[in-house]
Protein backbone atom coordinates (compact mmCIF):
# COMPACT_ATOMS: atom_id res chain seq x y z
CA UNK A 1 0.00 0.00 0.00
CA UNK A 2 1.45 3.38 -0.85
CA UNK A 3 -0.18 6.49 0.96
CA UNK A 4 0.00 9.61 -0.97
CA UNK A 5 -1.38 12.95 -0.92
CA UNK A 6 -4.73 11.63 1.51
CA UNK A 7 -5.62 9.07 -0.96
CA UNK A 8 -4.43 4.94 -1.27
CA UNK A 9 -2.76 3.28 -3.89
CA UNK A 10 -3.09 -0.61 -3.20
CA UNK A 11 -0.63 -2.36 -5.36
CA UNK A 12 -0.35 -5.88 -6.36
CA UNK A 13 2.66 -6.81 -8.33
CA UNK A 14 2.37 -9.24 -10.38
CA UNK A 15 4.82 -12.35 -9.08
CA UNK A 16 7.78 -12.27 -11.37
CA UNK A 17 11.62 -12.04 -12.11
CA UNK A 18 11.63 -8.24 -12.07
CA UNK A 19 15.10 -7.68 -12.69
CA UNK A 20 14.69 -4.32 -10.74
CA UNK A 21 14.06 -4.76 -7.03
CA UNK A 22 10.58 -4.22 -5.79
CA UNK A 23 10.85 -1.22 -3.95
CA UNK A 24 11.98 0.55 -7.57
CA UNK A 25 8.52 0.04 -8.91
CA UNK A 26 6.50 1.13 -5.61
CA UNK A 27 9.26 4.03 -5.94
CA UNK A 28 8.20 4.56 -9.62
CA UNK A 29 4.57 4.05 -8.76
CA UNK A 30 4.85 7.15 -5.81
CA UNK A 31 6.84 9.56 -8.10
CA UNK A 32 3.97 8.95 -11.17
CA UNK A 33 1.13 9.53 -8.51
CA UNK A 34 3.66 13.12 -7.30
CA UNK A 35 3.13 14.71 -10.86
CA UNK A 36 -0.60 13.85 -10.94
CA UNK A 37 -1.14 15.37 -7.29
CA UNK A 38 0.78 18.44 -7.99
CA UNK A 39 -1.45 19.02 -11.33
CA UNK A 40 -4.71 18.52 -9.46
CA UNK A 41 -3.82 19.46 -5.67
CA UNK A 42 -4.57 15.49 -4.90
CA UNK A 43 -5.20 12.29 -5.83
CA UNK A 44 -8.07 11.96 -8.04
CA UNK A 45 -9.52 9.18 -5.87
CA UNK A 46 -9.54 8.19 -2.40
CA UNK A 47 -7.64 4.88 -2.81
CA UNK A 48 -6.95 3.08 -6.39
CA UNK A 49 -5.76 -0.24 -7.08
CA UNK A 50 -2.77 -0.89 -9.11
CA UNK A 51 -1.98 -3.80 -10.71
CA UNK A 52 1.66 -4.29 -12.26
CA UNK A 53 1.85 -7.14 -14.50
CA UNK A 54 5.10 -8.65 -16.05
CA UNK A 55 6.16 -8.47 -19.53
CA UNK A 56 8.68 -9.16 -21.66
CA UNK A 57 11.35 -7.32 -22.26
CA UNK A 58 11.99 -3.58 -21.41
CA UNK A 59 9.95 -0.70 -20.48
CA UNK A 60 6.54 0.02 -19.79
CA UNK A 61 4.02 -1.83 -22.16
CA UNK A 62 0.60 -0.50 -21.66
CA UNK A 63 -1.69 0.66 -19.13
CA UNK A 64 -5.76 0.89 -18.57
CA UNK A 65 -7.77 2.55 -16.21
CA UNK A 66 -10.78 0.77 -15.23
CA UNK A 67 -13.91 2.54 -13.28
CA UNK A 68 -14.63 -0.71 -11.21
CA UNK A 69 -12.05 -0.25 -7.93
CA UNK A 70 -11.41 1.97 -9.38
CA UNK A 71 -7.96 -0.06 -11.00
CA UNK A 72 -4.66 0.88 -12.86
CA UNK A 73 -3.29 -1.87 -14.90
CA UNK A 74 -0.19 -1.74 -16.34
CA UNK A 75 2.15 -3.89 -18.08
CA UNK A 76 5.77 -3.83 -17.69
CA UNK A 77 9.04 -5.06 -18.96
CA UNK A 78 10.80 -7.40 -16.19
CA UNK A 79 14.33 -6.22 -18.04
CA UNK A 80 13.01 -2.70 -17.27
CA UNK A 81 15.42 -0.24 -15.27
CA UNK A 82 15.39 3.04 -13.59
CA UNK A 83 15.59 5.00 -16.50
CA UNK A 84 13.00 3.06 -18.25
CA UNK A 85 10.56 3.77 -15.38
CA UNK A 86 11.54 7.20 -15.19
CA UNK A 87 11.03 7.89 -19.03
CA UNK A 88 7.86 6.77 -18.21
CA UNK A 89 4.58 8.52 -19.64
CA UNK A 90 1.78 5.17 -19.57
CA UNK A 91 1.48 5.74 -15.81
CA UNK A 92 0.78 9.19 -15.53
CA UNK A 93 -1.70 8.81 -18.41
CA UNK A 94 -3.58 6.48 -16.83
CA UNK A 95 -4.04 8.30 -13.45
CA UNK A 96 -4.92 11.43 -15.08
CA UNK A 97 -8.06 9.35 -16.37
CA UNK A 98 -9.52 8.32 -13.08
CA UNK A 99 -9.71 12.49 -12.86
CA UNK A 100 -12.43 12.54 -15.10
CA UNK A 101 -15.95 11.23 -15.21
CA UNK A 102 -17.08 8.21 -17.76
CA UNK A 103 -19.09 10.25 -20.48
CA UNK A 104 -20.93 8.19 -23.30
CA UNK A 105 -18.93 6.74 -26.01
CA UNK A 106 -19.48 9.72 -28.49
CA UNK A 107 -17.28 12.24 -26.39
CA UNK A 108 -14.44 9.34 -25.92
CA UNK A 109 -11.96 12.09 -27.27
CA UNK A 110 -12.10 14.50 -24.54
CA UNK A 111 -11.11 11.23 -22.38
CA UNK A 112 -8.12 10.73 -24.03
CA UNK A 113 -7.05 14.30 -25.28
CA UNK A 114 -6.73 15.39 -21.31
CA UNK A 115 -4.70 12.09 -20.77
CA UNK A 116 -2.71 13.40 -23.44
CA UNK A 117 -2.46 17.08 -22.83
CA UNK A 118 -2.39 16.86 -19.39
CA UNK A 119 -0.08 14.12 -19.21
CA UNK A 120 3.05 16.11 -20.89
CA UNK A 121 1.55 19.62 -18.95
CA UNK A 122 1.61 18.01 -14.97
CA UNK A 123 5.25 16.40 -16.45
CA UNK A 124 6.26 19.76 -17.29
CA UNK A 125 4.79 21.33 -14.19
CA UNK A 126 6.76 18.74 -12.20
CA UNK A 127 10.41 19.60 -14.11
CA UNK A 128 10.48 15.92 -14.98
CA UNK A 129 9.78 16.85 -18.72
CA UNK A 130 11.38 19.96 -20.58
CA UNK A 131 9.06 22.37 -22.26
CA UNK A 132 11.29 21.77 -25.22
CA UNK A 133 10.37 17.80 -24.90
CA UNK A 134 6.20 18.81 -24.48
CA UNK A 135 6.05 21.52 -27.74
CA UNK A 136 8.23 19.09 -29.71
CA UNK A 137 5.65 16.37 -28.85
CA UNK A 138 2.88 18.56 -29.14
CA UNK A 139 4.11 19.92 -32.77
CA UNK A 140 4.86 16.52 -34.02
CA UNK A 141 1.51 15.15 -32.57
CA UNK A 142 -1.34 17.77 -33.23
CA UNK A 143 -1.24 17.30 -37.12
CA UNK A 144 -2.97 13.98 -36.32
CA UNK A 145 -5.77 15.37 -34.64
CA UNK A 146 -6.63 17.46 -37.42
CA UNK A 147 -10.31 17.15 -39.46
CA UNK A 148 -9.78 15.14 -42.38
CA UNK A 149 -11.93 14.82 -45.53
CA UNK A 150 -15.60 13.76 -44.48
CA UNK A 151 -15.17 14.40 -41.05
CA UNK A 152 -18.07 15.52 -38.66
CA UNK A 153 -16.66 16.85 -35.36
CA UNK A 154 -15.19 15.57 -32.38
CA UNK A 155 -18.31 14.19 -31.73
CA UNK A 156 -19.00 12.05 -34.69
CA UNK A 157 -15.23 11.04 -35.63
CA UNK A 158 -14.11 7.87 -33.33
CA UNK A 159 -11.12 7.74 -35.51
CA UNK A 160 -7.26 7.23 -33.89
CA UNK A 161 -6.35 10.26 -34.96
CA UNK A 162 -9.75 12.79 -33.95
CA UNK A 163 -9.88 10.50 -30.29
CA UNK A 164 -6.41 10.80 -29.22
CA UNK A 165 -4.86 14.04 -30.94
CA UNK A 166 -7.86 15.86 -31.09
CA UNK A 167 -8.64 15.81 -28.12
CA UNK A 168 -5.06 17.02 -26.97
CA UNK A 169 -5.66 19.76 -29.45
CA UNK A 170 -9.05 21.05 -27.95
CA UNK A 171 -7.37 20.34 -24.63
CA UNK A 172 -4.56 23.02 -25.45
CA UNK A 173 -7.23 25.58 -27.55
CA UNK A 174 -9.13 25.24 -24.27
CA UNK A 175 -6.16 25.68 -22.09
CA UNK A 176 -4.82 28.98 -24.10
CA UNK A 177 -8.78 29.95 -23.94
CA UNK A 178 -9.27 29.84 -20.63
CA UNK A 179 -5.83 32.51 -20.28
CA UNK A 180 -7.30 34.92 -22.71
CA UNK A 181 -10.66 35.11 -20.91
CA UNK A 182 -9.17 34.85 -17.83
CA UNK A 183 -6.58 37.57 -18.42
CA UNK A 184 -3.88 35.08 -17.60
CA UNK A 185 -5.02 34.15 -14.09
CA UNK A 186 -7.22 31.15 -14.61
CA UNK A 187 -5.37 27.73 -17.00
CA UNK A 188 -7.19 24.52 -17.56
CA UNK A 189 -5.70 22.79 -14.17
CA UNK A 190 -7.59 25.34 -12.59
CA UNK A 191 -10.97 24.06 -14.49
CA UNK A 192 -10.09 20.63 -14.34
CA UNK A 193 -9.72 20.91 -10.61
CA UNK A 194 -13.10 21.77 -10.48
CA UNK A 195 -14.40 18.90 -12.06
CA UNK A 196 -12.77 16.71 -8.92
CA UNK A 197 -13.55 19.34 -6.06
CA UNK A 198 -17.40 18.92 -7.47
CA UNK A 199 -16.74 15.13 -6.65
CA UNK A 200 -16.79 13.93 -10.37
CA UNK A 201 -13.77 11.04 -10.96
CA UNK A 202 -13.68 8.07 -12.96
CA UNK A 203 -16.08 5.66 -11.18
CA UNK A 204 -18.80 8.13 -11.76
CA UNK A 205 -20.76 7.87 -15.43
CA UNK A 206 -22.27 11.12 -16.72
CA UNK A 207 -24.79 11.61 -19.53
CA UNK A 208 -23.86 14.45 -21.05
CA UNK A 209 -20.68 16.13 -21.61
CA UNK A 210 -21.58 19.59 -21.35
CA UNK A 211 -22.77 19.13 -17.94
CA UNK A 212 -19.03 18.34 -16.81
CA UNK A 213 -17.48 21.09 -19.04
CA UNK A 214 -19.93 23.50 -17.51
CA UNK A 215 -18.43 22.79 -14.32
CA UNK A 216 -15.24 23.07 -15.21
CA UNK A 217 -15.96 26.36 -16.67
CA UNK A 218 -17.87 27.70 -13.34
CA UNK A 219 -13.96 26.86 -11.95
CA UNK A 220 -12.45 29.37 -14.03
CA UNK A 221 -15.00 31.74 -14.35
CA UNK A 222 -14.98 31.35 -17.91
CA UNK A 223 -17.04 29.89 -21.13
CA UNK A 224 -13.87 28.59 -22.51
CA UNK A 225 -14.75 25.01 -22.34
CA UNK A 226 -18.29 25.33 -22.92
CA UNK A 227 -17.52 27.46 -26.04
CA UNK A 228 -15.26 25.54 -27.76
CA UNK A 229 -17.03 22.12 -27.29
CA UNK A 230 -20.44 24.00 -29.02
CA UNK A 231 -17.91 24.65 -32.30
CA UNK A 232 -15.72 21.31 -32.36
CA UNK A 233 -19.01 18.62 -31.53
CA UNK A 234 -20.19 18.21 -34.70
CA UNK A 235 -18.08 20.28 -37.35
CA UNK A 236 -15.08 20.34 -39.08
CA UNK A 237 -13.43 23.26 -38.09
CA UNK A 238 -10.02 23.96 -40.09
CA UNK A 239 -7.05 24.91 -37.68
CA UNK A 240 -4.29 26.52 -38.77
CA UNK A 241 -1.52 24.50 -36.83
CA UNK A 242 1.40 26.73 -38.33
CA UNK A 243 -0.27 29.99 -37.48
CA UNK A 244 -1.04 28.73 -33.77
CA UNK A 245 2.38 27.22 -32.91
CA UNK A 246 3.93 30.98 -34.72
CA UNK A 247 1.57 32.58 -32.62
CA UNK A 248 3.11 30.60 -29.13
CA UNK A 249 6.82 31.25 -30.89
CA UNK A 250 7.54 27.77 -31.56
CA UNK A 251 9.48 27.22 -34.66
CA UNK A 252 10.21 23.69 -35.92
CA UNK A 253 12.41 23.15 -38.93
CA UNK A 254 13.14 19.20 -39.08
CA UNK A 255 14.11 18.39 -35.57
CA UNK A 256 15.05 21.42 -34.23
CA UNK A 257 12.66 23.57 -31.74
CA UNK A 258 13.68 27.07 -31.33
CA UNK A 259 11.40 29.37 -28.86
CA UNK A 260 10.78 32.88 -29.91
CA UNK A 261 10.46 35.20 -26.83
CA UNK A 262 8.58 38.22 -29.35
CA UNK A 263 5.72 36.15 -30.41
CA UNK A 264 2.17 37.51 -29.02
CA UNK A 265 1.84 34.24 -27.00
CA UNK A 266 5.35 33.72 -26.11
CA UNK A 267 4.62 34.32 -22.24
CA UNK A 268 1.39 32.16 -22.43
CA UNK A 269 3.62 29.17 -23.82
CA UNK A 270 6.08 29.51 -21.37
CA UNK A 271 3.35 29.73 -18.56
CA UNK A 272 1.83 26.42 -20.05
CA UNK A 273 4.78 24.15 -19.29
CA UNK A 274 6.70 26.40 -16.32
CA UNK A 275 7.78 24.67 -13.22
CA UNK A 276 4.88 24.87 -10.49
CA UNK A 277 5.40 25.40 -6.57
CA UNK A 278 4.71 22.12 -4.58
CA UNK A 279 1.31 22.98 -3.21
CA UNK A 280 -0.09 20.24 -1.94
CA UNK A 281 -1.31 20.33 1.28
CA UNK A 282 1.20 17.58 2.45
CA UNK A 283 3.29 18.10 5.80
CA UNK A 284 6.46 16.24 3.40
CA UNK A 285 7.40 13.44 1.80
CA UNK A 286 8.43 11.73 5.34
CA UNK A 287 5.31 9.67 6.27
CA UNK A 288 4.76 7.40 2.60
CA UNK A 289 4.20 4.05 3.95
CA UNK A 290 4.55 1.37 1.24
ZN1 LIG B 1 -6.02 6.60 -22.28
Amino acid sequence: MISVGGSRLNVAIEHAEFHLPKQEILDWIRRSAEVVIRYYRRFPTKQAYIGVRAAQGAGVKSGRAIRHGPTVNVSVGVASTVDDLEDDWVLIHEFIHLAFPRVPQRHHWIEEGLAVYVESIARANAGTLTSEQVWRGFVRGMPHGLPRSGDRGLDFTPTWGRTYWGGALFCLLADIEIRKQSGGKMTLRDALRGVINAGFDMTDQVDSLPSVLAVADAATGTAALTGLYERMKDSAEAIDLAALWHQLGIDSQEEKLRFNGHAPLAGMRAAITAVTGTHTHEPDNKDFTY
